[in-house]
């Protein structure tokens, strides 16, 4: 598998930032660089690898809030959410008052992503997938070749994320879990935004908010 991948954990909420490699040319992506950007560059350097792009699941500080120093320190564009998520870009400012954390300013991406559209490094190419719900906004990635998705906050193992945010829906994130992230199939690992990896198939079975209805005879 020429795709590669390291989680590293960021931010005082433990979000998994993932740095993902082509193994054949070294070029990386960042995904979701919440904060601890010198933690994050450290790897990127210690890995020999060269940052070509930065990629955003959706809107929230945890998620974005290194993006600005990390796109600055090595001169790559910054790729996604789609645009339903510009009003919590803007609202950066807002969101690190309220968490404690150090200021964010507000930022709009080089370019917004929407569903069908890709992202490509070296040899890889991860698809995107629109699964609102959290956020109106917030995208998926997924590998087939790998057969690895990043879910950010969509899903998680054992839980799903959070609807009680403006613009969030629960019928909406169900769905998008549904019809989005189980027709990529069974076998795919996914990783969330917080906490370990787990695979669709297991979340079908044990993920209580989503798992398949049992069949009544
Ligand atoms: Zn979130």
């Amino acid at each position: 598998m020429s795709l590669k991948y390291e989680i590293i954990p960021v931010t005082a909420f433990q979000q998994n930032c993932s740095v993902i490699w082509c193994d054949e040319t070294k070029e990386a992506i960042a995904v979701d660089p919440g904060g601890d950007v010198d933690q994050i560059t450290a790897r990127i350097r210690d890995l020999g690898l060269k940052l070509v792009k930065i990629v955003l699941t959706h809107g929230h500080l945890d998620h974005v809030g290194g993006t600005e120093a990390l796109a600055g320190m090595f001169s790559v564009p910054v790729l996604g959410p789609q645009e339903a998520d510009a009003f919590w870009l803007q609202a950066l400012p807002a969101q690190s008052e309220m968490f404690g954390f150090t200021h964010t300013e507000a930022f709009t991406p080089d370019r917004w992503l929407n569903e069908g559209e890709t992202v490509t490094f070296g040899n890889q190419t991860l698809e995107i997938y629109h699964t609102p719900g959290h956020t109106p906004g917030h995208i998926v990635l997924f590998s087939d070749s790998a057969r690895r998705a990043w879910v950010g906050d969509v899903l998680f193992n054992g839980a799903i994320g959070r609807t009680d945010f403006p613009k969030g829906d629960f019928n909406t994130l169900i769905t998008s879990i549904k019809t989005k992230l189980w027709p990529m199939g069974n076998d795919v690992t996914f990783i969330p935004g917080h906490g370990p990896e787990s695979t669709f198939g297991h979340e079908r079975i044990a993920n209580p908010f989503v798992a398949d209805e049992m069949p009544i005879h």
